[in-house]
């Protein structure tokens, strides 16, 4: 994306209680923006979970709940934390500046406002958003397979975690390790086993493509599956599935002692978060399994038992 259009078809959420306000930013907005409203804040908070704005400008005086009741409720919750907000008020004095930007805002503007100058900070405030999520997005990827890493995994396995616990749901993990890796690239040569691991990442994608499905690279030749909400038969069917994925790949491993071509070893695990339990558990029970299908002679599943 280059400077300019990371300035421009952005998903801006408009808040105000009086309509001809909203009239007035649409309209210094709508040939640059995809521009959303909401005329109450519990309305803006639901189309801001939902529709996931770039920037949300924020009248600051409403009835029932005002601006400053919006974005502190914004900010405490984490799927709307990161969303940056304008205020647009007719409230001018220094208190109300710091107050604005006291509650999280990132940029004030004034009413009456001008058309241009809306524009112009909108864009800035998009720019900045865009560069933010793009820099965060590769401190969670993996740069060799573009699979999730290691730090986008433990985020993802605690908020599901929490998230299935208060649901009552289960969270179903599978470790999945190269077989014989080391002889592999012994034979072929690193960058033959880099490029071999960039594909079993996209046959790992493919089987597990829910959209609840977190595929991340763990470490080394080591992948894990995170499927949340998923029972032990449903962790089974994905494995079974990247077995599949894999006899197709049919990557050729002449030094393995397994089979001539490249296997993996797997190991599943189920858990219903409990009471004071740690996610770390869930790891240990799959990585348990693993090591039980690496040494029952690898290219095979293990299923935790759950207790
Ligand atoms: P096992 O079947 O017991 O898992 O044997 P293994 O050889 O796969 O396991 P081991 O842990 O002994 O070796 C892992 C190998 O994976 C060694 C390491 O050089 C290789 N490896 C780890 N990361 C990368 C990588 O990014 N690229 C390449 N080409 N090789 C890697
Ligand atoms: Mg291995
Ligand atoms: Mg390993």
């Amino acid at each position: 994306m280059s400077w300019t259009e990371m300035a421009l078809n952005g998903r801006i959420l408009i808040v105000d209680d009086a309509m001809e306000n909203i009239q007035i930013l649409h309209g210094a907005l709508q040939d640059e923006q995809e521009v959303l409203f909401a005329l109450d804040g519990p309305r803006a908070l639901e189309l801001a979970r939902s529709q996931h704005p770039d920037l949300i400008l924020l009248d600051a005086v409403m009835p029932g709940m005002d601006g400053y009741a919006v974005c502190a409720a914004l900010r405490a919750a984490s799927d709307t934390s990161d969303i940056p907000v304008m205020f647009v008020t007719a409230l001018t004095s220094p208190e109300d500046e710091t107050r604005a930007l006291g509650a999280g805002a990132v940029d004030f503007i004034t009413k009456p406002v001008n058309a241009a100058v809306v524009r112009a900070r909108v864009r800035t405030q998009l720019t900045v958003k865009r560069q933010a999520d793009a820099l965060r997005a590769l401190t969670l990827t993996d740069p060799l397979t573009g699979v999730a890493n290691r730090r986008a995994f433990d985020e993802r396995l605690e908020a599901e975690w929490r998230r299935c616990a208060r649901a009552g749901l289960p969270v179903s993990l599978i470790l999945v390790d190269v077989d014989h890796f080391k002889l592999y690239n012994d034979h072929y040569g690193h960058q033959a086993g880099d490029a071999c691991l960039v594909q079993v990442a996209a046959g790992l994608r493919r089987a597990a493509g829910r959209t609840h499905d977190l595929v991340t690279r763990y470490g080394g030749e080591e992948f894990a599956i995170l499927l949340p909400q998923l029972d032990p038969a449903g962790a089974e069917c994905v494995a079974r599935r990247l077995q599949k994925e894999l006899a197709q790949l049919d990557l050729p491993h002449a030094a393995s002692p397994t089979a001539p071509r490249l296997t993996v070893s797997m190991g599943l695990a189920t858990q219903v978060p409990g009471e004071g339990q740690a996610a770390a558990a869930l790891l240990a029970a799959a990585d348990a399994q693993l090591y039980e299908a690496k040494g029952d002679g690898r290219n095979q599943y293990r299923v935790a038992v759950q207790d």
